[in-house]
């Protein structure tokens, strides 16, 4: 009876420390168990990505003026059902010279899901975003950056990158409570070959919306070049 006791209480312990591995690889910025996944890039070069989640949303059209104004082109991952609420706004992103990347269907977490689900949030997303005009690659960006075993490996499958972030100044919230501070965050830590992770859209996130010329004022200063994600990949060890 002691030895099943143990065994099981060794068991217990494996399940938990497993579950707590698990966790830690689905949401990790720099570790996926299949495919290349991608959070920074390592280059000696004062490029830059800037990434926008979530799009396309309100305001969507003040964006692309900030970005306009400077000469900037960015990357944009698009929610699919977005997409189909705002098929203009998916458009001019396009017409505007941006890279539209995959930020799934739905939105919901892609761990502990079944094959057919992840399938089908990928694929209906790639379609609505060629259905508005875009042509080059397309990668992908986890919704909450959640990922696990399936999800990689589809991805690896069909060639997608995934794109995850080294910045991201709208998780602390003492920092997305002032655009000074998301200003400031983001000057201070971006790096050659870093991807910039700023939610624009929608009432709550003016903040980060007024930061967006200030940020690329200040990067611009320092001789930093913005390019969209694809492009600062190929600028891997150089
Ligand atoms: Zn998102």
């Amino acid at each position: 009876v002691k030895k099943k006791l143990i065994y099981a209480l060794i068991g217990l312990v494996l399940f938990f420390g497993l579950c707590c591995a698990g966790f830690a690889v689905s949401k990790s910025r720099s570790f996926q168990f299949f495919g290349n996944l991608t959070q920074r890039v390592d280059t000696k070069q004062k490029v830059v990505a800037l990434t926008f989640d979530d799009a396309p949303g309100k305001d969507t059209k003040g964006v692309l003026e900030k970005l306009d104004k400077f000469g900037v082109k960015a990357t944009f991952f698009a929610i699919g059902w977005a997409v189909e609420q705002y098929p203009s706004d998916a458009e001019d992103i396009v017409s505007h010279g941006h890279e539209l990347g995959n930020h799934s269907y739905s939105h919901e977490r892609m761990v502990l899901k079944t094959p057919s689900f992840i399938a089908s949030e990928i694929e209906r997303t790639n379609k609505l975003i060629r259905q508005v005009g875009y042509r080059g690659t397309i990668c992908f960006r986890p919704p909450n950056g959640k990922k696990l075993v399936l999800l990689p490996w589809y991805l690896k499958q069909h060639n997608m990158q995934t794109i995850m972030w080294d910045i991201e100044p709208n998780t602390y919230p003492e920092i997305d409570s002032d655009t000074d501070k998301i200003v400031d965050y983001t000057v201070k830590n971006t790096k050659p070959g870093s991807i910039i992770l700023l939610h624009p859209f929608g009432d709550k996130n003016k903040r980060t919306r007024d930061a967006i010329p200030r940020i690329i004022d200040s990067l611009q200063k320092q001789g930093y070049r913005f390019v969209t994600v694809s492009e600062l990949m190929s600028y891997k060890g150089k």
